[in-house]
């Protein structure tokens, strides 16, 4: 197949950054890795406190002592470094209690470096086989959390699932019988997926929902509806255009053919800004296949999520910081 490289119909900043990048991000060099080194445990616990990964105060337990005096922070020499110690019973109680790494039953750094790979894209299963000193099962509930809290996040941003606007172009398409790819595939999964792209963001921001395989189009129809803001202009495949072309309200509804049609001379190469346009989204789609419905919306969440926040390293690191004291107030 002729692959298309010297000149794109998209501008190149709207592509999705690769993937492998992120661990040089700034972020990750100027801030996370100066506190992993060797004697800086201190500091990495106080930043850890500034952020929210742990608590900057806690109270005793013990009936006798609740409400009197507050624990104090002390060294001690286990994993963490430090402990938290009643002035009044000394009893002792971890630095991550009541923390978002309390179930994280690793040192910081393995924490660290784990969500580091979570937001780098890196495969569990890649990144437990790098990584032969990180377990598996904690790595997996790392990895978890991180998804839990983007598709959290997704949820308590409705305003991120409504897309365009005026001067903003949505593609709309379905997985997997749409033009989202022009690599050969099955067209028999089992998970049929409507998803949008609001190209005026870098990279695209994405909305997709898993609908049924038989969903009619007037419901298709009001999906899109719902999603895509008045004053838009819909680019919508071949077989959602009939569909679509009448919607009220948008700028415009086009077909992809349509698209083509401005590019003459090269069909292939409108054909593989689109495809650049969809790859995570495509990738994310064909993921989902042989999950439950639930799990797949997880995932779908979890790739919104990522579209908004491409360096993605201090985001994750606050949200979960959030999103525990949101479920600890819950
Ligand atoms: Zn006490």
């Amino acid at each position: 197949m002729e692959i298309v490289k010297e000149e794109h119909l998209v501008p190149d900043e709207l592509m999705s950054p690769p993937k492998s990048s992120v661990k040089n991000s700034e972020y990750f060099q100027l801030t996370v890795k100066p506190l992993l080194e060797e004697g800086k445990d201190g500091e990495l616990i106080d930043w850890l406190k500034d952020i929210g990964l742990l608590r900057r105060s806690q109270k005793c337990a013990n009936p006798e002592c609740q409400g009197l005096k507050p624990m104090d922070w002390k060294r001690a020499r286990i994993v963490d470094k430090f402990h938290w110690s009643c002035p009044a019973c000394k009893k002792k109680a971890s630095i991550r209690l009541d923390s978002p790494l309390m179930d994280f039953h690793c040192s910081f750094k393995i924490i660290l470096d784990t969500i580091t790979a979570w937001c780098d894209g890196i495969s569990l299963e890649d990144f437990t086989k790098e990584n032969k000193n990180v377990k598996a099962v904690i790595a997996k509930r790392i990895y978890n959390t991180c998804t839990t809290v983007a598709d959290w996040y997704m949820h308590s941003h409705p305003e991120l699932s409504y897309l365009g606007g005026e001067n903003s172009v949505v593609l709309v398409d379905t997985f997997p019988e749409g033009c989202m790819t022009t690599s050969p595939h099955n067209n028999n999964y089992p998970k049929r997926v409507l998803c949008l792209a609001d190209t005026s963001h870098m990279p695209a921001r994405i909305w997709a929902h898993i609908i049924d395989k038989n969903l009619d189009y007037q419901k298709l129809t009001a999906l899109v509806t719902e999603h895509v803001r008045p004053g838009s202009t819909i680019v919508a495949n071949p077989a959602l255009y009939p569909l679509l072309h009448s919607i009220k309200g948008m700028a415009e509804v086009i077909s992809v053919e349509a698209l083509m049609a401005l590019d003459p001379a090269d069909y292939q190469r409108s054909l593989k800004n689109l495809e650049t346009i969809w790859k995570s989204t495509v990738s994310v789609c064909q993921d989902i296949q042989n999950m439950s419905t639930n799990e797949g919306e997880q995932i779908l969440r979890e790739l919104e999520w990522r579209q908004v926040f491409p360096s993605s390293l201090s985001q994750i690191l606050h949200d979960i910081a959030s999103y525990a004291a949101a479920t600890r107030s819950a």
